[in-house]
């Protein structure tokens, strides 16, 4: 039965994308089966991979409004193992679209419930919002990835977000838990760079899981999109890369770590 993980911030820009499509690939490549579900309208995650909107007659967000099987929406990203399930071209109306429906924070939940047999993990790369569609990934999924961009105010926001999680898990889903916080875009060049590492890392100690590994600034994982490919098969051994790679592997050891608990 495969897990489903949640990549969330409301913050912005803080690599949400970037870690949910180079993760996905970095598992993938060792035969993990990945589903990508992009649950942003901005559609990031479905044009880094190559694929191009308007050529996607039904995305995500119509196929839940609709109650569309999410199984015959499912597109190949030419990747071996990785499939992904791309976001809408016209999806500003998702919170207006389930308004008022039945379940409507269920939605996602109830469409991916057959494809959790298919999957090994299945990421949903989330909006920079709190909205229903976050909603709907906070309550299908089995744990949240948070990744937090190293930087000055890098906690701010934070309690907004957890105060979220601790919603979710009063109603909708008690079984949500925190897979972990990452740290990304570090630049080891600034003194802040490794302030703020401690300052998260003293943050979270005993209560949640902060990644080993951090994900370092690098250019080629921001030039990675505009080649319409993960920055794994962009540039194999740059940094950026090399760092989501080390990410999968300790990611895995979780994995093996938590079902050893269990
Ligand atoms: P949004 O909230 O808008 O969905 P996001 O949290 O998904 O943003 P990304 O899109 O992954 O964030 O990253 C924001 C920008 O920073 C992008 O242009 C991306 O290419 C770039 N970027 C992400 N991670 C890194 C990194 N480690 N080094 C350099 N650039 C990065
Ligand atoms: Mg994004």
């Amino acid at each position: 039965m495969g897990k489903v993980i949640s990549i969330s911030n409301q913050k912005g820009g803080v690599g949400k994308t970037t870690t949910a499509i180079n993760l996905s690939a970095g598992l993938a490549e060792h035969g993990w089966k990945i589903l990508l579900v992009d649950a942003d309208g901005q559609g990031n995650s479905t044009s880094g991979l190559g694929i191009n909107r308007e050529h996607v007659p039904i995305g995500i967000h119509e196929a839940l409004i609709d109650e569309y099987p999410l199984t015959d929406i499912i597109l190949e990203t030419g990747y071996d193992n990785f499939h992904v399930l791309t976001s809408s071209k016209d999806f500003s109306g998702i919170d207006v679209g389930l308004y008022g429906v039945l379940r409507r924070e269920q939605r996602l939940k109830e469409g991916l419930a057959l494809l959790k047999e298919e999957y090994d993990f299945i990421f949903i790369d989330c909006p920079p919002s709190l909205t229903l569609m976050t909603v709907n990934a906070l309550t299908a999924a089995d744990s949240i990835l948070i990744p937090i961009q190293t930087e000055y105010y890098a906690l701010e926001g934070l309690g907004q977000l957890l105060g979220a999680v601790n919603l979710i898990r009063l109603g909708l889903n008690p079984e949500l838990s925190i897979e972990g916080i990452l740290l990304t875009m570090y630049d080891r060049r600034t003194r802040l760079g490794a302030q703020v590492v401690q300052e998260v890392r003293n943050f979270f100690q005993g209560r949640e899981y902060v990644f080993e590994t951090i994900i370092p600034r690098n250019v080629r994982l921001s030039e990675a999109p505009s080649y319409a490919k993960p920055a794994l098969y962009y540039d194999a051994s740059c940094l950026g890369s090399q760092a989501y790679r080390t990410l999968a592997k300790e990611f895995l050891t979780q994995q093996s770590e938590i079902l050893s608990v269990c």
